[in-house]
């Protein structure tokens, strides 16, 4: 089965990214800021205990879950950007925390010969790709969910 692949990596570098989404309801909507930025959360951020990304936030709209793992709620941000500011690891990039949400369901109901409209349109050349990928720590490719890959190198907290 082929699964949506996004490159955090090759993303980050440059700058403000474009791609279109075929998501019906919002002509706005844009499923890869969200992949970023839950991708984001899940590889590239410290976790930190005392964290200063939900120390910064005027609204409480961005908690540290039981596992760990940082979680905006959207219903309650206000896209201050307070969050992105304190952190001192960069984790939140200012444009993967809009105002306005978006999602994205990887268009599971698409057959494997087509292609979503985000990796035709994407401004990043291959930075997002439609194909048979595994998880590989090797190749720092990582799963989200069933049918999504990104492309990262996680931050690994080193045990003594
Ligand atoms: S952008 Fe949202 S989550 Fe971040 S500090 Fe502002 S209100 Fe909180
Ligand atoms: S401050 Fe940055 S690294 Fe620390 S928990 Fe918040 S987002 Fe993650």
């Amino acid at each position: 089965m082929k699964k949506l692949f996004v490159d955090l990596e090759k993303l980050n570098k440059c700058g403000e990214v474009a791609a279109k989404c075929s998501y019906y309801y919002h002509p706005k909507n844009s499923g890869i800021t969200r992949l970023r930025e839950i991708g984001q959360f899940l590889y590239i951020c410290r976790h930190c205990e005392e964290a200063p990304c939900v120390n910064a936030c005027p609204k409480e709209a961005i908690e540290r879950q039981s596992d760990g793992i940082i979680k905006r709620f959207t219903m309650r941000c206000i896209s201050c950007k307070s969050c992105s500011l304190a952190c001192p690891f960069g984790t939140i990039p200012l444009d993967t925390i809009p105002y306005i949400i978006s999602q994205c369901d990887a268009c599971i109901d698409r057959s494997d010969k087509e292609e979503p409209i985000c990796v035709k349109t994407c401004s990043i050349s291959d930075a997002v790709k439609f194909i048979e990928i595994e998880e590989s720590d090797k190749n720092d490719i990582y799963l989200v969910g069933k049918h999504v890959a990104v492309h990262v190198v996680p931050w690994k907290k080193v045990h003594p």
